[in-house]
């Protein structure tokens, strides 16, 4: 296709990018730490003006060396400088996406909640919160207990998380959240936690993946199963709905992942939105017309986008999470997985392995629920238990 794009982050998202784009022959140059990143081990630069850029994605020198090399900019991660993202936007022929504004928001999940509300997407009601034992007892006053006090910046995996069942636990939790600044939300007590992938055309035009249910354990995503099964109606397509008019309300191209919660009288709750390719949408690799990684490619190239629609009846993504430093673990249960029909294993190529480290997945394609059970369960009898 004869175009570059540059990536900020070299992990298994930016991999997985990275695969799509060689299908197309579209030219990928990474930015991460190292050599070895999971992302620059899946392409090797075709000449020296390709070579992938060894830094830090905070690094504004760094984003300025990708920023020269490259048709388009890109990224897997949201915490990123925003700031250099906009100033170095205008000298690539197409720009960054999504737009740095875009990012800006979405990287604080305060800011992100106020411009969701401000757009009318349902969400929990929140509150700004200071990093003191009155500031939390005026939010648990309002929003009630237990509470959900997160760190507006750099969360994931729930690592800026802190659920506080009662005000003794207060300066525990803000010690716990390490001196970020924070908000609370109130505690949504769903049945189900259910997420939709939307690709956003550089001209704005929006088109939905199928609703899945996430399963979390220990704040980590476990398992998902695609499509969402629930025996009432219409909550695919009101969760589609919503998830395609918070992703209008930003700017720039690319997919958006929108994780929400399902309540038990069918009502949905936005929790947070990713501006990149999202862990809920791997299985749109081996399960759908076009995956998440190849539309993203499209919207932010300006070629056609590509169905968004399942090509199998059923399917499941098993998220492979380090137990320890040792990969043998892992290593069993995709050696397993091969010997199952419908299974696709992906290995992220991480040099460490580590607790609750995403080191890769397998996705399981099916003709129907029951198969899809039949073929994942050997495998979940190889996961340990939940630690908590
Ligand atoms: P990610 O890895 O998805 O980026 P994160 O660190 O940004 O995660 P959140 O998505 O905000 O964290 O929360 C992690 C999990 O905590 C959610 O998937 C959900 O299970 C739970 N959770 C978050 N907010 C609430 C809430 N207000 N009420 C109840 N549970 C919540
Ligand atoms: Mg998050
Ligand atoms: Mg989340």
């Amino acid at each position: 296709m004869d175009k570059v794009v540059g990536i900020l982050g070299g992990g298994q998202l930016g991999r997985m990018l990275a695969q799509a784009a060689s299908l197309l022959n579209i030219d990928v140059v990474i930015l991460d730490v190292g050599e070895n990143a999971p992302a620059k081990q899946a392409v090797s630069p075709r000449s020296a003006n390709l070579a992938h850029v060894d830094g830090s994605f905070t690094d504004p020198a760094k984003i300025r060396e990708l920023a020269a090399k490259v048709d388009v900019m890109t990224v897997e991660i949201e915490h990123v400088e925003a700031g250099v993202l906009q100033e170095v936007a205008n000298a690539i022929p197409l720009g960054v996406h999504p737009n740095p504004s875009t990012i800006r928001i979405i990287q604080d999940k305060f800011i992100q909640k106020q411009h969701l509300a401000a757009h009318g997407a349902p969400v929990s009601t929140f509150v700004e919160v200071e990093s003191t034992f009155a500031s939390v007892a005026a939010a648990a006053e309002k929003l009630g207990l237990p509470l959900m006090l997160k760190s507006r910046t750099l969360a994931y995996d729930g690592r800026g998380n802190y659920v506080v069942r009662d005000l003794a636990q207060a300066q525990k939790a803000i010690d716990a959240l390490g001196g970020r600044p924070l908000y609370a939300e109130k505690w949504v007590p769903f049945v189900k936690e259910i997420a939709v992938m939307v690709v956003r055309s550089a001209t704005g035009e929006v088109a939905s993946y199928p609703v899945v249910e996430t399963v979390h354990r220990d704040n980590i995503c476990h398992l998902v199963f695609a499509p969402l099964r629930t025996r009432a109606v219409n909550i695919a397509a009101r969760a589609r709905g919503i998830a395609e008019a918070a992703v209008s309300s930003f700017e720039g191209a690319g997919v958006f992942g929108v994780e929400m919660f399902l309540m038990e009288d069918g009502s949905v709750f936005v929790n947070e939105i990713a501006p990149r390719p999202h862990n809920s949408g791997h299985y749109t690799i081996e399960a759908c017309e076009t995956s998440q990684y190849e539309n993203h490619l499209r919207a932010i190239l300006s070629l056609p986008l590509g169905s968004t629609a399942l090509k199998v009846p059923s399917a499941a993504m098993l998220n492979l999470l380090g137990a320890s430093s040792d990969m043998s673990e892992i290593r069993t249960i995709a050696t397993h997985a091969l010997t199952i029909p419908g299974a696709s294993v992906h290995l992220y190529a991480k040099s460490e392995c580590r607790k609750g480290r995403k080191m890769g997945h397998i996705t399981i394609t099916a003709s129907s629920d029951a198969e899809r059970s039949a073929r994942i369960r050997p495998l979940l009898e190889h996961i340990p238990s939940p630690s908590a």
